[in-house]
């Protein structure tokens, strides 16, 4: 058994020492020396319970050193030996569940089985990850002139580096250093600070499962350290998720810096509601998909097009349901609905509730009202409805990242579709219907990244790769899957012909193929 981290058991506020969250650099626990650090919170009781160390330019230079020495063994390791140990890390990571889940809700605030389920897509991108020698595999064109074949190899880009967002700790680095260590890079990541414990925990993981030390390196910080990531003439690449603005700023700032860039941004996702749809299933489908992970998942649904007659049924149907939500501490049994990551976030995300019906939305269910928001210790807010939304409202132009479900009312398919091909954001979006033709045309009208039919959150599975369109992804390549593959490898092409001295001559003419 390794020397792993003990998962966070209780807030510590008032206590002289707390606990400190350091950088892992080299393979081993790094305490911070630039001075500065960051605060991280219970969620559900609002006390500070650990601190985190926060990078200075040169302790990112450090891990990006590490890396860069780690990186010349590493991508000779053989593609063997490489799945080996992908494999281990798989196996410990599956064995780890629970250990893992339990700094998610100890740190966001996620409740137990939505920590679980985080954790359990991860682990599908690691799986993914052990198909490497599969992936990698060339292409080959043999006598393509007289004697002369030609082939393409993928290879490593070198440091590999990943900036990851609050609300996924765990799964979202998971998305990026199993393809890219997998691929012979070596990663250096920039977890959220809000919830930086889980990271280096992987690291711990990572290092029982014989991953060589300076392969895989966390540096916690702020915009310093991004900032030292996005100008480090030693990284090759950056992958980035988080808010759009910040993913404007990766992708615009990395690429200046001749970095490869892949920036995934905010999101605003729309599930249209046709009249044929089943009411039920449409009403579990969107509480379910507002209101779960407390509405802090770039994939939630937070708008509810409800198309012609639907509406009223619907709404109705959603607030049946919406009493019966247990809104609790994410470790307390049978909780469906945990805090939000900060106070000043759940702060922000209730002013909607005050701007909505200000500007002539209906608040139909108040989240304020819920006595965790009452009592005032963890940053809970009550699940809250807005109906007859319109474009031009504050609530619908940003993103509130929170547990309210806002329905806009439209009068046809058209309009449904113009309402979301509008929209800066693209990342999912669904169609609730009966209707294949509908669904099928849906599909071929929607300027969405991620499509789902009859299926809220359309996250695609571990083989395919996750990104959306317009403001929800800057850069070329999706994340994971087949396009992380793509994304952390570089094409060669060689074109060789071995010695036949008998046909050897001097031709100063441009290379001819026929
Ligand atoms: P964020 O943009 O505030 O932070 C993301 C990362 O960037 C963090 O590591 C943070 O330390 C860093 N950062 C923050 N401000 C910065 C700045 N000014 N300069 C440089 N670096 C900075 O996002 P968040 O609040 O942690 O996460 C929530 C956001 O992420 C939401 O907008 C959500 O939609 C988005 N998200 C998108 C996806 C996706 O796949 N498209 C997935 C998850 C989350």
């Amino acid at each position: 058994m390794t020397r792993l981290a003990q998962p966070p058991t209780s807030a510590a506020e008032g206590k002289p020492d707390l606990p400190r969250i350091n950088h892992w650099i080299g393979g081993e626990r790094v305490a911070g020396t630039s001075g500065r650090k960051g605060p991280v919170y219970n969620p559900a009781t609002g006390e500070l319970a650990r601190e985190v160390d926060f990078a200075s330019v040169e302790e990112v230079d450090a891990a990006v050193k590490a890396a860069t020495a780690a990186f010349p063994a590493w991508r000779a390791t053989s593609l063997s030996r490489r799945t080996e140990i992908l494999f281990r890390i798989r196996n410990l990571v599956d064995q780890h569940r629970a250990d893992i889940a339990a700094f998610l809700t100890a740190e966001h605030g996620k409740v137990h089985t939505d920590a679980m389920g985080e954790v359990a897509r991860g682990l599908e991108n690691l799986e993914f990850a052990t198909g490497v020698p599969h992936l990698l595999k060339g292409s080959f064109s043999e006598q393509v002139s007289g004697g002369i074949d030609v082939y393409q190899i993928r290879q490593p880009l070198g440091v590999a580096a990943g900036i990851t967002p609050f609300n996924f700790p765990a799964m979202v680095p998971m998305w990026m250093f199993g393809n890219a260590i997998a691929c012979g890079n070596t990663f250096v990541l920039k977890p959220s600070e809000k919830d930086p414990s889980a990271s280096v925990y992987l690291g711990e993981l990572l290092k029982e499962a014989g991953v060589p030390d300076g392969v895989f390196n966390v540096v916690h910080g702020d915009k310093v350290a991004v900032d030292a990531i996005l100008e480090h003439p030693g990284i090759a690449s950056v992958s980035f998720v988080g808010s759009t603005p910040v993913a404007r700023h990766i992708y615009e700032t990395g690429t200046r810096h001749g970095k490869r860039v892949q920036a995934l941004g905010g999101a605003k996702n729309h599930m249209v509601v046709l009249p044929d749809a089943d009411i039920d299933m449409a009403a579990d489908a969107a509480v379910s998909a507002a209101y779960g992970s407390a509405g802090e998942r770039c994939m939630a649904i937070s708008v509810v097009v409800a198309v012609g007659g639907v509406a009223d049924p619907l709404i109705d149907a959603i607030k049946l349901r919406l009493p019966k939500i247990k809104v609790a501490p994410g470790d307390e049994p049978g909780a469906e609905m945990g805090p939000l990551i900060t106070r000043e976030h759940r702060d922000k995300v209730a002013t909607y509730l005050d701007s909505g019906p200000a500007q002539g939305a209906d608040l139909v269910v108040d989240g304020r009202e819920h006595p965790l928001y009452q009592d005032g210790k963890g940053f809970f807010l009550g699940v809250s409805l807005l109906d007859k939304v319109t474009p031009d409202m504050d609530c619908y132009r940003n993103e509130i990242f929170g547990p309210v479900m806002e329905v806009v009312r439209a009068e046809s398919y058209a309009d449904a579709v113009g309402l979301i091909n509008d929209n800066p954001y693209a990342n999912g979006t669904a169609i609730f219907t009966r209707d294949g033709g509908a669904a099928r045309q849906f599909q071929f009208d929607i300027d969405v990244g991620m499509v789902g039919i009859n299926v809220p959150i359309p996250v695609p599975v571990a083989y395919y790769s996750f990104g959306g369109w317009r403001n929800s992804l800057f850069g070329d390549l999706h994340m994971y899957g087949p396009e992380g593959i793509q994304f952390y490898t570089r094409a060669k092409v060689v074109t060789a012909r071995w010695p036949d001295p008998g046909t050897s001559k001097v031709d100063l003419g441009f290379p001819r193929t026929r």
